[in-house]
């Protein structure tokens, strides 16, 4: 469908670049890379070279100068073409923007150029496991100690620890240890002593993990804190709104994947005497799923371009809905596209049933579909609230 009203010619030449790029590796490359236990290192290196992976960070740290909406193509492009690439929604997403919008001139020295280039991986890790949904509840905390921060807590499911340089950690200071979260954003090195990692054993076939972080006592240089420690839930969600953006376009992606696919499939699939696909009760469901990830993919735009022009308050509901909308779109393309292929969408060989659970994911993750009924009940309908 040609986006020609809703995006420039420089951002349709952009996704027509990332789109070659993702063909030259495809789910093959994705799935040995998983099968072998590796990493698509491969694929990292090149998006950061070719300018990718920092497409949303400042010129002057060697990022594109761009925003969330480039970084955003650049992820749904390459999960169409069957590779995407996870950790973009934490390294240069969350990290690389609150560090651009927050940080310091040092901590934007130490950690953009690496971020902008893929050299540097940067994890983030705020869900905890007495708290889940409810980020107001977390505990992690930080107290100062001299010049120094130490961090106790504990995290769980924070993705792709074991190959991030650093994970920027969401905990609150002593002092507001109860109450309304206020929090605060430390950077924690990998090797950092007391910082220990499990590895979590999921159900899923990507080559990113999810690990439980404990942090005992972390001794932490008083330059680990990005931003204000009063600046409270503006910051944070300077960084969540580019996740739910992100997570959005990781879900278009794969779900624009799954229905190629099934279409490709359907066309040339013959077992009557026409192709599976002239039977309308297989026409009809991916006619509906190109529909819904089109609807998804025009809210993702939107909530882009609203992050992008600094409406922080506009961008928060859009991505919202942008995040519900295509997680819903990719779980229900990821089932036609099982089910349209019958028996060969369960085999290994068809490669599509691993992502029955991978779909799964941005309905939990990073905010699940409730929350987000939650939000748009109460936020924008106004509705009262049951907890
Ligand atoms: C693959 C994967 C990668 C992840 N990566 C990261 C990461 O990198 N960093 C990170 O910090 N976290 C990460 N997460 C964690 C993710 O953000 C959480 O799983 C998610 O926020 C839900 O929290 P929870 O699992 O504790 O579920 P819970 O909060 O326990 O919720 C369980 C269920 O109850 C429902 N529920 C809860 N409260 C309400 C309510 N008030 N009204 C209605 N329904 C409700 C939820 O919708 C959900 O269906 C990842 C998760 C997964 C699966």
């Amino acid at each position: 469908m040609s986006n020609a009203l809703i995006e420039s010619q420089e951002l349709r030449d952009l996704r027509a670049a990332v789109a070659a790029l993702g063909k030259r590796y495809g789910r093959e490359y994705t799935t040995a890379v998983v099968r072998d236990g590796k990493q698509p290192d491969e694929l990292w290196a090149e998006a950061g070279k070719l300018g990718y992976l920092g497409v949303n960070l400042p010129v002057e740290y060697g990022g594109g100068g761009g925003g969330i909406t480039e970084l955003a193509l650049v992820l749904e492009e390459l999960g169409a073409a069957g590779c995407p690439l996870l950790m973009m929604v934490v390294s240069p997403a969350i990290c690389g923007t609150v560090i651009s919008r927050f940080g310091t001139a040092a901590q934007k020295e130490r950690w953009l150029p690496g971020l902008a280039s893929g050299t540097l991986r940067m994890a983030f890790g705020i869900t905890e496991p007495d708290a889940g949904s409810n980020s107001h509840r977390i505990t992690t905390t930080g107290r100062r100690d001299g010049d120094h921060w130490v961090l106790s807590g504990r995290k769980v499911f924070v993705s792709g620890v074991d190959i991030a340089d650093a994970t920027l950690i969401v905990g609150r200071t002593e002092d507001a240890r109860t109450g309304a979260l206020k929090p605060c954003l430390f950077i924690v090195e990998r090797e950092a002593p007391g910082f220990q990692w499990n590895r979590i054993s999921m159900e899923l076939a990507a080559p990113e993990k999810q690990f439980e972080l404990v942090m005992d006592e972390v001794r932490l240089p008083g330059e680990a804190l990005v931003g204000s420690e009063d600046a409270g839930l503006l910051q944070l969600f300077a960084g969540l709104n580019p996740e739910r953006i992100m997570t959005a376009a990781f879900a278009t992606g794969m779900g624009r994947y799954a229905l190629g696919r099934a279409v490709d499939y359907a066309r040339t699939r013959q077992v009557w005497s026409e192709p599976i696909g002239a039977h309308q009760a297989l026409a009809h469901p991916l006619a509906r799923c190109h529909i819904e990830l089109e609807l998804a993919r025009l809210m993702t735009t939107k909530a882009a371009a609203l992050y992008d022009a600094g409406d922080d308050a506009g961008a928060g509901e859009a991505a919202n809905m942008a995040k519900y909308a295509a997680a819903e779109a990719a779980v229900r393309a990821v089932d036609q596209a099982v089910h349209t292929l019958g028996g060969n969408g369960l085999t290994t060989e068809y490669g599509l049933a691993s992502l029955v659970t991978a779909a799964r994911v941005a309905r939990i993750a990073p905010v699940s579909r409730e929350m987000i009924l939650n939000y748009v009940s109460h936020r924008t309908l106004g509705l009262p609230k049951s907890y």
